[in-house]
């Protein structure tokens, strides 16, 4: 097993936690030792292997600058699995309070080989409310031989008492960078020859978790051999390796809706998975995004990078085109290429608008009005309670809010629904707001996030203002319905973002 194999036995070779490394490092080496630790993260990201160093650590005899030796009796004890005073508990299947009094009575007594009884808790969120009390008391009362490594999945299924007690480590997701930079050193150590871009594809699909991109790393040199090429890892995967991905992806950044429809059909027509290519294709956008987002000269495609960079409003047609083709739904009919279809049509021409005449829907979509509505479905079904056109100032709005959802959805709260756009025009964005809670929260905490969004949609940068209305301003908005000549005003195919 690779994954056991190439498990890293000191904290300088744990994969993309520097933050938590540092700190216990730092701490180790000036013998600062807590009584409880806390590991937070998603899974594959190193806690129990973290953990596991840690155990060596705090019983090593011959230290060095926070890392175990791995060569006295105690490391080598841990090592090889035989250390009795290293407690591995999986909380999931000993989840009682039983099990937790059980554990409680052992820790009285003192270690029988290290210097320190060390508590592994995987899992903890599992524990049941009475083995929570429980391993409270002890987190409260430790006896001075015992060390608690608590770790979890889900930190907010643990009580707040509990984390309390401990000393909290959050660990994050990989960075793709650095899952490929493991998976060439574990390649090259194993003698195997897998492509970069390849490595890249893995590192997506794990999404953060270096466990899984070992494992799938497995995966494909078993299948493959020592050198497989990129379109056998595509293939492990079960991604698309369609040079159409790319296409469709150029074709939303370069707002072409004829070529992104034809690509959409075409891919159903040749009986490929759509909701697969269209997964390949969110895997595309975010690369992207992410290359964009960070500036980095990193990517899968450096010529879409390079259409990408070209346009001021890149990131916000990133983000859009991540959250329409996310939202893309197959399971009513896999083989159909409408939602996609859709979901490239909200892309370049903004989310779909309800009371628009159905019949004049095919206009909307220029280069296709020759087809004598083969696909008269993609017209979406409006939702129920939409108001109809909107201002642009509505527009605006909620442009401003969808695109600050995506890059922070908590901050974004505060914009939902609950302000006006008194003023966009010239360099300064002037929103009114009812409240005062939301308009405070906007004015600091969302200003950066919300001055970069509006510049990006506005193509200029803008300096933001908020003031207080009277309520009778938002009481007065009425849903405007039947306006069927602006709204046919309206049908013509003008992307949004672009002047028109
Ligand atoms: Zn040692």
């Amino acid at each position: 097993m690779l994954y056991g194999k190439w498990r890293p036995k000191g904290f300088a070779e744990v994969v993309g936690q520097d933050h938590i490394v540092r700190t216990l490092k730092n701490a180790l080496a000036t013998g600062r030792i807590a009584h409880a630790y806390l590991f937070s993260g998603p899974r594959g990201t190193g806690k129990t292997t973290t953990a596991r160093i840690l155990a060596r650590a705090v019983n090593c005899s011959a230290l060095q600058n926070g890392e175990p030796c791995n060569q006295c009796e105690s490391c080598r004890a841990i090592l090889s699995g035989s250390a009795l005073d290293l407690i591995e508990m999986d909380a999931a299947s000993n989840r009682g309070i039983d099990d937790v009094r059980e554990l409680r009575e052992k820790i009285a007594y003192a270690p029988s080989g290290l210097a320190r009884k060390v508590y592994l808790l995987d899992e903890v969120h599992m524990l049941t409310e009475g083995a929570f009390n429980a391993l409270l008391k002890t987190l409260e009362e430790p006896p001075p031989h015992a060390i608690f490594i608590l770790a979890t999945t889900d930190l907010h299924k643990v009580p707040a008492t509990i984390i309390s007690r401990c000393q909290r480590y959050d660990f994050h997701r990989v960075p793709n960078e650095a899952i490929v930079r493991r998976l060439a050193f574990i390649c090259e150590q194993e003698g195997c020859t897998v492509p970069q871009e390849g490595l890249h594809a893995i590192a997506v699909q794990s999404r953060g978790g270096l466990r899984d991109a070992i494992t799938i790393l497995e995966q494909v040199i078993a299948r493959y051999g020592n050198a497989p090429t990129v379109d056998d890892v595509r293939a492990a995967l079960g991604q698309v390796s369609d040079a159409r991905v790319g296409g469709l992806v150029r074709a939303l950044l370069e707002s072409h809706l004829a070529a992104a429809l034809d690509i959409a059909r075409s891919v159903a027509d040749d009986g490929i998975d759509i909701a697969r290519f269209t997964r390949s294709a969110v895997d595309l956008v975010r690369d992207l995004l992410a290359a964009v987002l960070r500036d980095s000269a990193a990517s899968n495609d450096d010529e879409l990078l390079a259409v990408a960079r070209s346009r001021a409003d890149a990131v916000p047609l990133l983000a859009s085109a991540l959250a329409e083709l996310a939202r893309a739904d197959f399971r009513l009919d896999p083989a159909s290429p409408v939602p996609l279809e859709v979901a490239c049509a909200s892309v370049i021409l903004g989310p779909p608008r309800a009371a628009l005449p159905v019949a004049a829907a095919p206009a909307a979509v220029p280069g296709q009005a020759s087809e004598g509505g083969r696909r008269p479905a993609r017209q979406p079904s409006p939702p129920p309670a939409d108001p109809g056109p909107m201002s642009r100032e509505e527009k605006f709005a909620r442009e401003l809010y969808e695109h600050c959802k995506i890059i922070n959805p908590a901050l974004a709260m505060w914009l939902n629904g609950s302000f006006d756009v008194l003023q966009m025009d010239g360099d300064e964005l002037v929103l009114g707001f009812q409240r005062k809670m939301p308009m405070e929260k906007v004015d600091t905490a969302c200003r950066p996030m919300v001055e970069e969004q509006a510049a990006a949609i506005l193509g200029r940068p803008v300096r933001l203002r908020v003031q207080l209305v009277e309520a009778t301003k938002q009481a007065n908005r009425e849903p405007r319905r039947g306006h069927l000549a602006e709204a046919a005003k309206k049908m013509g195919a003008r992307p949004i973002g672009k002047d028109s």
